[in-house]
């Protein structure tokens, strides 16, 4: 079942290729169908095996031979080992458990194209903020937990206002992220996440200035950051928080 769901992701890994293709573009996810962005010749079933064309084809075009970045088997294989995981992570066993297993997935589906369209674009469109916004607000319907959501919503959103208004060093887009992060993964995991981020922010923004990827000029986009966290967040907020927290039951 575990594999199942890992190629399950493969195939949907492609499909978020194109949404962080097109959502920034404004094009329509469903029309034209999928095209080579070099001939435009559109691409039959042989060419969209996830993974298994781009190696078949040595990572080229079928019809005009050129170059086809690396990000599409990347974000696939990504995809898939994603879906996998958190499959044998939250091992469902009824109805419910399975629907939020679905919502985890459709979740990180949208961290990943947040990190691929806020690292290339430099913005994290509405869409999306308001796509995890939904997939929260149901998830809380699921499991029947509302208070802890809606004060994660709060102070996270909060939060991220402030150092936005203080430090420039954030956008508003930044902000909104949090507001539906904290509304999905409730206040303690929600503040764990927003802590986690800035501390993987702080150090890759040092390595990427020191391995001269970036200059001090660049703006980097931190929502790449919140996504990487959010990731961690999924599989390891609550293990760490219960962790951290047992020490003041003692
Ligand atoms: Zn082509």
């Amino acid at each position: 079942m575990t594999i199942l769901t890992g190629v399950l992701g493969l195939i949907w890994g492609s499909f978020l290729n194109v949404v962080a293709y097109r959502v920034p573009r404004e094009e329509s996810l469903i029309f034209p169908p999928s095209h080579c962005p070099n001939c435009d010749h559109r691409l039959g079933p042989l060419d969209l095996v996830p993974v298994v064309s781009f190696l078949m084809m040595k990572g080229r075009c079928r019809y005009c031979r050129e170059k086809i970045s690396w990000q599409y088997p990347l974000i696939e294989t990504i995809t898939g080992i994603g879906f996998a995981l958190i499959w044998s992570f939250m091992q469902p066993s009824n109805g419910a458990e399975i629907a939020l297993v679905v919502l985890n997935w459709l979740f990180y589906s949208f961290l990943i194209v947040i990190f691929l369209v806020d690292y290339k674009e430099m913005i994290i469109p509405d869409e999306f903020n308001l796509g995890i916004g939904i997939l929260a607000i149901i998830k809380m319907i699921v499991s029947q937990s509302y208070w802890t959501e809606l004060l994660g919503f709060a102070v996270c959103g909060l939060l991220i206002l402030l150092i936005v208004v203080l430090t420039n060093g954030m956008g508003m887009g930044d902000a909104k992220m949090f507001a539906v992060l904290g509304l999905w993964f409730g206040f303690k995991n929600g503040l764990f996440v927003l802590f986690f981020s800035i501390i993987v922010g702080a150090i890759l923004s040092v390595f990427l200035l020191a391995a001269k990827v970036k200059t001090r000029k660049d703006r980097i986009p931190f929502g790449p950051f919140i996504s990487l966290a959010a990731i961690f967040g999924i599989f390891f907020a609550d293990p760490i928080m219960n962790w951290y927290f047992q020490w003041f039951n003692l």
